[in-house]
């Protein structure tokens, strides 16, 4: 049997049907960009955000870029993040002229471990910029607490998690704003790149309108911020209206085949993935567990059919492009240890039951063998 991490075809397949007869309709309507598709979409996702505002933009790097210019992020500015992430999460801080200060990750959640916040918070501090990974949101309560004792902002990077809650409070709806990626292989996933930046703060909504547009004011060709480009298509907004309809339905079929694994390696060496109080939702975006052999395991899944991946094989601080940071080698062991630890294995929604009972079968069967050796 074969296991694949993402099959985008079966997704595609699905809802074939709707999402044609929806390109072929923004196609024949001649309006490409900017309308309907890109509004309700707008609509849609902030409303099931529980926020008010939502602001597409042409990716999630976009929206957490677009989203700190906005919330007044710039020079000399430094925000509070963790190394175990993908790359974008600093890009937007560096791109804006600010600094990262990295915290050390909780090695059950791979989210921020926020015993550690408030001891990286200088004069300089701006913002925290938590990440939701893997689609379990950060420890939000504390987090915000800490926030609103400093008086900081708090960007969340949403681009994993889209659905997932804690306390009932959907992802997305806890900071000043949140970015969202629809990066195709992400939970809800375009025909290419696309973003959001959703939004409770009317300033913070208004800037990112108007900085995706070039900085544009009300008034057509006047500038009032140095800008970008950055919309979001109608095909793409079209393709993702169609798709959003299934996601609660995608992100349950995740949870049961988490459910799966986690009872079937249960008992075994492999660590599975640690899932914060009862009242949170986590979208298992990947389904991440740890193994001391990480490598052989990955190899003996591969020789099964079983398709896994490694996010993140090298933490961002001792990246070549980031050593002018300042950072070494043993800075953030939790996030060393993980980037050596960590494999993610098949979880999308288009997997039937029994290739996730294959697949943790291969898994635990892994497991065994070493454990008599
Ligand atoms: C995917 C991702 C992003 C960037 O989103 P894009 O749409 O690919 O630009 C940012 N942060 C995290 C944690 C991501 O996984």
């Amino acid at each position: 049997m074969k296991v694949p991490l993402v099959d985008l075809k079966s997704q595609y397949q699905e809802l074939k049907e709707e999402i044609d007869a929806a390109v072929l309709g923004v196609l024949e309507s001649g309006m490409y960009a900017s309308a309907d598709n890109v509004r309700l979409l707008e609509e849609e996702i902030a409303a099931s955000c529980g926020v008010k505002y939502g602001v597409a933009m042409n990716s999630g790097t976009d929206a957490l870029k677009i989203g700190l210019q906005a919330m007044g992020i710039q020079s000399g500015d430094e925000v509070i993040t963790t190394p175990f992430t993908f790359v974008a999460t600093i890009e937007a801080i560096i791109q804006n002229g600010g600094r990262p200060v990295f915290v050390d990750i909780d090695p059950h959640t791979f989210n921020m471990d926020v015993s550690r916040l408030k001891g990286a918070i200088t004069g300089k501090t701006k913002a925290i910029l938590p990440i939701h990974l893997f689609g379990q949101m950060a420890e939000m309560e504390a987090i915000m607490e800490i926030a609103a004792n400093n008086n900081l902002s708090v960007l969340e990077d949403a681009a994993q998690a889209i659905g997932s809650t804690r306390n009932r409070l959907p992802c997305g709806s806890w900071g000043r704003a949140a970015a969202l990626s629809f990066f195709p292989t992400k939970n809800l996933g375009a025909a290419g790149d696309a973003g959001m930046l959703i939004t409770n703060d009317d300033g913070v909504a208004e800037r990112a309108r108007s900085l995706r547009v070039h900085g544009m004011g009300r008034q057509q060709y006047h500038y009032d911020y140095i800008g970008h480009t950055s919309r979001l298509d109608e095909i793409q907004a079209a393709v993702l209206r169609c798709k959003f309809q299934k996601l609660a339905q995608w992100n349950e079929l995740r949870n049961a085949h988490a459910d799966i694994y986690s009872k079937r390696l249960e008992d075994s060496q492999i660590r599975t993935p640690r899932v914060q109080p009862k009242t949170t939702y986590h979208t298992y975006h990947q389904y991440t567990v740890r193994h001391s052999n990480r490598d052989a395991f990955m190899a003996y899944l591969r020789e099964h059919g079983v398709a896994s991946a490694v996010y993140y094989p090298m933490p961002l601080h001792v990246q070549p492009a980031y050593t002018y940071l300042g950072y070494r080698e043993g800075d953030f062991p939790e996030s060393e240890r993980a980037c050596k630890e960590v494999l993610s294995l098949p979880i999308q929604a288009h997997l039937t039951t029994e290739q996730v009972e294959y697949a943790a079968d291969v898994a635990m069967h892994f497991a065994e063998e070493r454990a008599t050796v």
